[in-house]
């Protein structure tokens, strides 16, 4: 059996050693799955449904010891490690209404009665990364599971532990023993095995856009159900007529919010010229007052970087640019980077990369039409944020900007009321929202004769 060093990123030490499954372990969870989906499927809607609250609570239960393990194992603040945690509680809640409400159709035919079932789908695979491992667990196996589906869920190899946890309160909630299993280990290894095996109905995959490119090869093969939330490049426009000294204190947060490493990040501000000067002495005034440091201090804004790999990559990114302005980190131990704001042009590989850490690139612009076209000028589509006073303007903007999930005079990114997912190459499908569940199933028609 290998196993995967789980450090904790704020001191590089190692936290646990934790077993990676190999392809005959995936092999056999993915039979468990399978042979434990009818019973589960057959479960009564309410009692599916309690099973889910039950879930939810235990996760509430368990709030601050998920939040301490997220902190210790991802590098995230206190704070985020929180509300991350406090999400999955939602999640299961949202979706524990699910069973009772999952209705098909009775559709008007001649010679019968026409009946339309939102069917299971059996084992859905979902693959999660590292930058947010309790969110985005929560947003795959909780519509999965309501829906009736058995889930198999591989965390990011940097970051088991919190899923590990997750699947114990499962357990202690009621949810059957192979309904919900979690298998770390490594992603060419059982994140493929999804991919590859036929009794995996459906993969739900987070990562970046290379992987998701060959995950959706891989499903093609078997014309497998998948969605795919992937990179972002996303673009923070700010008009002169906005509340410029907010857009500016704010950006900080849109950008270096857990340091980066997340797919909704705007690490392209575009200002309107007028508003330039405005905007870049608000915006170095609050990027210098960014409180980076040890995650499990409650004032700390921003933690490390997830790993010295991902050190060195963010590192490249900044060698060969010119820095306008930046704010402090600790020097090590552990994969600290500051807060970086960059003076470099559009075609700069900083901007038109992912970077996937605590950089941003501020650019002007001349007008509307210019500033769609600059947050347009990228392969990805995932997020971004408009200020602006004006209304016609915020609706004509936030219309023209190819990505799924904008925001007005805000960045807020995710609400796990509404779709979230991306245009271009940030993805393919949506997740959370009403509409998640339908993304488990299949419609079935059946006709019954009169006759
Ligand atoms: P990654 O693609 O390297 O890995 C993601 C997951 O896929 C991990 O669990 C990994 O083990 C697994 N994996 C790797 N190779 C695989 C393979 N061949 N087959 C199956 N699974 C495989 O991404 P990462 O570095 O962990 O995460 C960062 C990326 O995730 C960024 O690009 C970020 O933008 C993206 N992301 C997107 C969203 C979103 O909702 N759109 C959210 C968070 C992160």
């Amino acid at each position: 059996m290998t196993t995967l060093d789980v450090l904790d990123p704020s001191t590089g030490e190692l936290l646990r050693r934790v077993e990676a499954a190999g392809t005959d372990e995936t092999d056999a969870a993915i039979a468990r799955a399978h042979a434990a989906f009818p019973a589960w499927r057959a479960v009564a809607p309410a009692d599916r449904a309690r099973l889910l609250r039950r879930f939810a609570d235990a996760v509430d239960g368990a709030l601050e010891e998920l939040a301490a393990l997220e902190v210790a194992n991802a590098g995230h603040t206190i704070g985020n490690a929180r509300w991350e945690a406090g999400n999955v509680r939602d999640v299961l809640a949202y979706y524990s209404a699910t069973p009772e409400r999952l209705t098909g159709r009775q559709i008007p035919v001649p010679g019968g009665v026409n009946l339309t079932f939102h069917e299971p789908l059996g084992v859905v695979g979902v693959i999660v990364p590292w930058n947010f491992p309790l969110p985005i667990a929560g947003w795959g196996l909780a519509p999965a599971l309501a829906a009736g589906n058995t889930v198999v869920l591989k965390p990011a190899e940097l970051t088991p532990l919190t899923a590990l946890r997750l699947r114990e309160l499962a357990l202690e909630a009621g949810i059957p023993e192979d309904v919900l299993q979690v298998l770390p280990g490594e992603g060419p290894v059982v994140g493929e095995r999804f991919v590859t095996h036929p009794l995996v109905r459906k993969v739900v995959f987070t990562g970046s856009t290379a992987v998701g490119k060959r995950i959706m090869a891989g499903c093609a093969a078997q014309v497998k159900r998948f969605t795919l939330e992937l990179g972002g490049n996303n673009a923070n426009i700010v008009f002169a007529d906005a509340d410029v000294a907010k857009a500016a204190a704010t950006a900080p947060y849109a950008v270096f919010d857990n340091a980066g490493q997340d797919c909704c990040a705007r690490s392209r501000i575009l200002v309107e010229r007028p508003a330039y000067d405005e905007f870049m002495a608000g915006l170095e005034q609050a990027v210098r007052g960014v409180v980076v440091g040890a995650p499990g201090d409650e004032a700390t804004e921003m933690g490390p970087l997830i790993s010295a790999a991902h050190l060195a990559k963010v590192s490249s990114y900044v060698d060969d640019a010119d820095v306008a302005f930046r704010g402090s980190a600790p020097t090590g131990p552990g994969f600290w980077f500051p807060p970086t704001v960059l003076d470099v042009p559009a075609d700069h590989r900083a901007v038109t990369d992912e970077v996937f850490g605590p950089v941003v690139a501020v650019l002007p612009f001349d007008d509307e039409a210019d500033a769609v076209r600059l947050a347009n000028d990228t392969d990805y589509g995932l997020s971004g944020s408009i200020w602006t006073r004006d209304l016609g303007r915020a609706l004509r903007v936030s219309r023209a900007v190819e990505a799924g999930n904008l925001s007005v005079n805000s960045h807020s990114s995710v609400r796990y009321w509404t779709p979230f997912g991306g245009f271009k190459q940030s993805g393919f499908g949506r997740e959370l929202g009403p509409d998640a569940p339908h993304g488990f199933t299949e419609v079935k028609n059946v006709f019954l004769s009169q006759d």
